[in-house]
């Protein structure tokens, strides 16, 4: 089937922005005009199209990234929503993985918000084109010229404005186009009704000032454009063209020389069509960005060109339930194409997959499809092994597109169900949030019996906690947030395990014994059987080894994961009639456990790398407060007025820093925290941790 838009008229584009400067609305109106959604719900009523999370209403935040597709001016846009929250600088980071380009929502007010520089700075690591959408020109104290000042000073980036507002806070009527050279007045009647805005002449008062910026912008792009740049040397203005500018402004953006800035009020219906005209004009298309390089299963570098006649490709970037069609996978295809009942290969996995059902995600309705091609973003249904990272490709050539990396889950968390009959419920809705999120784990412990859930911060796992309770009606009770330490020990150690009970009837008898060492870094539990000559039968290895893998997911000092433990099987005894599985796998958990517990054991704390930007008058304070909470700065960098720290930080200390920041700074500070190490923690942590001295162990 010929495919329905070209790959000159897709766009991949995601929308960016700090919590509050009107993402959420500024796409829900994008949704809206490109005529998808009936009714404009409003954020504050909690009616928001793409927050359909129930708990994303009540926190007035995004979290997950749905994709969403609209028509705009012949082209195919695909709407990727990309989280603002820095405990979700994974999922951000994922997002930006498939999009080929975004729109950076500003507030007018607040400008270059501390975290709008993040993304800001993680596009910038993607190299994603951008053009800039200063929202909120309605609002008291709106000031276009300083939101781009300050995309200049904090950013370093190159602003273009190529609309200026007519108006300002209450009296923000509409915009002169500088592309375009006229006016555009929205008209203030309900948006859905009607014409909705006219074009007009350049408003007097304003024609000065547009025609200076009209001609800044001009001298800017033509940069990019020699015909363009020999009109602008020689003054003839006027025989430029409204297609060269635009083809000057295209061509500056997708290089990421320049961002073009439009401004207007999401929530007053203002601006929204001439942005949806900047994203097909200006974002690139999948045949504007490089190929994308996967690698053969030999690890050889394949180069992926966006192309249907190419073998298949896509990238599974998201999983989420939906309440209508059950598993979701959202993918971008990479190259070639996919039709319904096609098997295709999961690379990371090794598994066939069959294409059961390929959905189009438009905001609040799903649009069956026969087959998807090239470029495209689009959901599947009922993929069995496939998770978040993983490659689909074609059988007969297989490749694996980068696979994204996942930081470990730092913070921790019991969770019990409040009823028996919770239990299994709980066991399957964890088991599925996980499959979605990698971010996310769940294990037993098994000295308290404990659920435990684990992920990137608090805010993060109180999400997780309300999907529980919202979608799979599972009412649990929580402890409170820890961070997630390890255990681990210093040296050698060897121990028995017995589990023999054989009073009467069929006993149970299982013997074994272990020699535990450190090992490197990373290394995680590696089980090695040495027995020889059959002390222990062949077929109670496994078991022994089980015993050992779960006694080290619940620690021995205080019920934290062991790792980086080298666990060598060295003897033991059977019982021709008594032995069965479960007894040795008990008497491996025994095994290991006791010599844990004479090898020196220890407790490993995360420690995070903090890359803290603040203003230079504020420098000091930063620092003091980061040695304070045992931080050690590694380097610090200057950018135009800012200051950028980059430190190792323990995460306990971590806790709250967002709050202390902002005060210290007057809300400019601004931070990004990823995992780095874990490192033995000190003396007094020590015995904070475990309620013991350290030489008790030692
Ligand atoms: P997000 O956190 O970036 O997704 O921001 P939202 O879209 O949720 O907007 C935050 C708040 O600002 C909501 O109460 C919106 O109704 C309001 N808002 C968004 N855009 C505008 C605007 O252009 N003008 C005004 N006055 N309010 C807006």
């Amino acid at each position: 089937m010929p495919r329905e838009f070209s790959l000159e008229n897709t766009r991949n584009i995601g929308i960016m922005a700090h919590i509050d400067a009107g993402k959420t609305t500024t796409s829900e109106r994008i949704l809206f005009y490109t005529n998808k959604i009936s009714r404009i719900g409003e954020v504050h009523e909690g009616g928001a199209t793409m927050d359909w999370m129930v708990q994303e209403q009540e926190r007035g935040i995004t979290i997950t990234s749905a994709a969403t597709s609209a028509e705009w001016n012949g082209c195919r846009i695909n709407l990727i929503d990309t989280p603002g929250h820095v405990d979700f600088t994974v999922e951000v980071e994922r997002c930006l993985r498939v999009l080929d380009g975004a729109v950076a929502v500003f507030c007018a007010k607040g400008g270059v918000e501390p975290q709008s520089e993040t993304v800001w700075r993680q596009a910038d690591k993607y190299h994603v084109p951008r053009i800039a959408f200063v929202n909120k020109m309605d609002i008291l104290g709106a000031d276009f010229d300083n939101a781009i000042e300050m995309m200049r000073k904090r950013l370093a980036a190159n602003p273009v404005p190529i609309e200026i507002p007519i108006g300002s806070q209450a009296e923000f009527k509409g915009v002169v186009d500088l592309v375009n050279n006229r006016a555009v007045i929205y008209n203030d009647s309900d948006a859905t009704l009607g014409k909705h805005f006219d074009i007009v002449e350049i408003p007097e008062a304003l024609k000065e000032q547009a025609e200076f910026m009209r001609l800044s912008m001009l001298e800017t792009i033509a940069d990019f454009d020699d015909v363009l740049m020999e009109k602008v040397l020689d003054g003839k203005y006027d025989d430029i063209s409204v297609e060269e500018i635009k083809k000057a402004l295209r061509k500056g953006t997708i290089s990421m020389k320049i961002n073009p800035v439009l401004c207007g009020s999401a929530f007053k219906n203002k601006g929204i069509q001439s942005l949806l005209d900047a994203i097909v004009d200006y974002l690139p298309s999948p045949l504007d960005i490089p190929s994308v390089t996967g690698a053969d299963l030999r690890g050889k570098d394949v180069i992926i060109p966006a192309s249907d006649s190419e073998p298949f490709s896509g990238l599974v970037f998201k999983l989420a339930t939906d309440p209508f069609c059950g598993n979701l996978s959202y993918m971008r295809i990479y190259s070639g194409t996919i039709k319904i009942g096609q098997m295709v290969m999961n690379t990371i996995k090794q598994r066939k997959e069959r294409i059961g059902r390929i959905l189009r995600m438009h905001s609040n309705a799903r649009l069956d499809l026969d087959d998807a091609s090239a470029g495209d973003i689009i959901a599947l249904v009922g993929l069995k092994d496939t998770t978040t990272g993983d490659t689909l490709s074609d059988v007969g050539r297989q490749v694996v597109l980068d696979a994204m990396e996942f930081p470990e889950p730092v913070i921790r968390q019991s969770i019990e169900p409040k009823t028996r009959a919770g239990q299994e419920r709980m066991a399957l809705a964890l088991h599925k949030l996980s499959a979605e999120d990698p971010s996310f784990k769940t294990y037993t412990d098994v000295e308290t019996g404990q659920t435990i859930i684990s992920g990137m911060g608090e805010l993060h796992l109180d999400i997780i906690v309300d999907r529980l309770l919202r979608e799979f009606k599972v009412e649990a009770n929580i402890g409170k947030p820890q961070v997630a330490y390890r255990e681990t020990i210093k040296k050698e150690a060897k121990a028995e395990g017995r589990h023999v009970h054989q009073s009467g009837g069929k006993g149970q008898y299982g013997v074994c014994t272990v020699i535990v060492s450190p090992n490197e870094r990373d290394g995680g539990i590696e089980f090695i059987d040495e027995t020889v000559g059959g002390v222990i039968p062949k077929e109670y290895i496994p078991s022994i080894k089980a015993g050992v893998l779960e006694a080290a997911k619940g620690g021995t000092l205080a019920g934290y994961e062991s790792i980086d433990i080298k666990v060598r099987l060295v003897d033991g005894s059977y019982h021709e009639v008594d032995s069965s599985e479960m007894a040795f796998k008990i008497a491996g958990s025994l095994a290991f456990r006791e010599a844990v517990r004479k090898a020196a054991p220890t407790i490993l704390e995360p420690v995070m790398n903090i890359e803290v930007t603040v203003p230079d008058e504020y420098l000091g304070d930063v620092m003091k407060n980061i040695g304070s909470r045992r931080g050690n700065v590694k380097a610090i960098n200057a950018r135009n007025n800012l200051q950028i720290v980059d430190c190792e930080v323990p995460l306990s200390e971590m806790f709250g820093y967002s709050t202390v920041l902002r005060s210290l700074t007057q809300g400019r500070g601004n931070y990004t925290m990823q995992f780095s190490h874990y490192t033995e923690v000190n003396e007094s942590e020590f015995k904070r941790i475990t309620g013991t001295n350290r030489e008790k162990t030692e």
